[in-house]
């Protein structure tokens, strides 16, 4: 299997590295950046597809979401191992009791 660093990208599914649970193709089409269910991430690529440097493979974990009048729910992520942020969309299935509860944290 050559496919795992790659996974992120890939919108057939893929089982989350820090739950266990079997994630499913993105219901719009989009791909998939975290899991819905624990909404971890992982520092695997960028914008640009393709560019492997600063790239270390950590946890990035979700720390804080907000409303964006364009786009829906913004998740934004944080490398634990580099501190590298990235700010996200929702995806329709993502488990919003705990996008709520993030949205609610002070930052
Ligand atoms: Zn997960
Ligand atoms: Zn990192």
């Amino acid at each position: 299997m050559h496919t795992l660093r790659n996974f992120i990208k890939i919108n057939t599914g893929f089982t989350c590295k820090n739950c266990r649970k079997r994630v499913k193709e993105h219901p719009a089409g989009g791909c998939r950046n975290h899991c819905p269910f624990c909404l971890f991430s992982f520092h695997l690529d960028s914008a640009v597809p393709g560019d492997r440097e600063g790239i270390c493979g950590a946890f990035m974990v979700p720390i804080f979401a907000e409303a964006d009048h364009k786009k829906g729910a913004i998740l934004t992520h944080q490398c634990q191992q580099c501190g590298h942020r990235n700010r996200n969309r929702v995806a329709p299935d993502d488990n919003w009791d705990k996008i709520c509860e993030l949205s609610r944290i002070p930052h």
